[in-house]
């Protein structure tokens, strides 16, 4: 953060029919934001973006008239419904250009916005990412806070590292936005990859309360797409269980072949029963273990299109360090033949 200037603060907030909230949302949010400008915490220019992720009601035409009513509140609108996550892209790369940071806050005012004082203390106190960390869930229905419960401890046997009880109520520095830019994937998971681009962080509690107003726009049939979209775009785990379970199927059909050769010498089967139970176990055992070492393989490949970066620098020291040259317009080969000419 430049220290001389007051940074200019971008509130990101998705909104898919929310035409019963907006209005309360951009009253808080707004005067959340005069609040802080007044304190000199963030710049004047600071600002709220509403993301209208192709909602079917008046959530754009109210977001229209708040834009030329209220000089805080811009907008944009995607050309269809591209889900919360894709709408949360879309606002950041378009506030990436001209704020020093940005929030990411849902629409219904869920997730306490008092708290994004705090997190521009954090922010100014040097912290690139800051996650809002749920205190406690007592206004969430018991089966919303079970399945997220279930969903957290899914994605950790899954070895994919998030941040508990955290959702997308964050904050991000322009310098982590642009970090961000450099995972290209299109399963874009983002509170699976926030955590991997590290850079200082903190935490901000607050207390989740209920929706102001409207009702989720997360059925379970979306939770699970969800769920599923953060595994299998971030661990290969499953297919090595395929791999596992295959060589463990091949192992016991060693043991089935032992059984069934004992059995058929005391003469106890019927005949063809060794033959068709060692060839059940041992072809079963072998493709299993087939898929599951293609799976590997494509695995890799999963892995490599993503074109993750390979690291992120949080800062350096250098000393002594020539600008590099530009490349010259001729090329070397003609370029050390002429230099032999003159000598
Ligand atoms: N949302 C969105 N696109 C969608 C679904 C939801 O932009 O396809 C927004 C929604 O308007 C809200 C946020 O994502 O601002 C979170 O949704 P919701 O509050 O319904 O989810 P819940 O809190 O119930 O998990
Ligand atoms: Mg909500």
């Amino acid at each position: 953060m430049n220290s001389n200037r007051l940074p200019v603060l971008t509130i990101v907030v998705p909104c898919y029919n929310e035409e019963e909230v907006l209005m309360i949302t951009a009253r808080e949010l707004t005067s959340i934001l005069k609040e802080m400008i007044s304190e000199t915490l963030i710049s004047p220019e600071s600002s709220i973006l509403f993301v209208d992720d192709g909602s079917m009601d008046k959530t754009w035409e109210l977001i229209t008239a708040l834009h030329k009513t209220n000089h805080h509140a811009n907008g944009i609108k995607l050309a269809k419904n591209a889900g919360h996550q894709n709408a949360l892209l879309a606002g950041m790369d378009t506030a990436k250009a001209y704020s020093d940071c940005i929030i990411t806050i849902d629409a219904d005012l869920q997730d306490d916005v008092q708290a994004i004082r705090q997190f521009i203390h954090k922010y100014r106190a040097g912290h690139d990412v800051v996650y809002g960390i749920r205190r406690e869930r007592k206004n969430d229905t018991a089966f919303k806070r079970h399945t997220a419960q279930w969903f957290y401890r899914v994605m950790e046997k899954m070895g994919v590292e998030l941040i508990y009880n955290h959702a997308d109520y964050r904050l991000l520095s322009k310098r982590a936005l642009e970090e961000l830019g450099r995972y290209r994937e299109r399963n874009f998971f983002m509170r699976g990859v926030v955590p991997l681009l590290g850079f200082s962080s903190a935490e901000v509690y607050y207390d989740r309360k209920e929706r102001a107003a409207g009702e989720s726009k997360y059925p379970l049939r979306k939770m699970l797409a969800f769920a599923f979209d953060g595994i299998t775009s971030f661990s290969i785990k499953p297919i090595r269980f395929l791999t596992i379970s295959g060589f463990l199927f091949l192992v016991f059909s060693a043991i089935a072949g032992i059984f069934a050769l004992v059995q058929k010498f005391n003469g106890y089967t019927v005949p063809g029963w060794t033959s068709i139970i060692l060839s059940i176990w041992f072809i079963g055992g072998l493709q299993l273990m087939g898929i599951g070492l293609v799976g590997e393989y494509v695995g890799k490949v999963f892995k490599e299109v993503k074109h993750r970066p390979r690291y992120g620098i949080d800062s350096g020291l250098i000393r002594n360090t020539t600008q590099p040259k530009k490349p010259s317009a001729t090329p070397l080969r003609t370029r050390l033949r002429s230099s032999r000419k003159l000598s």
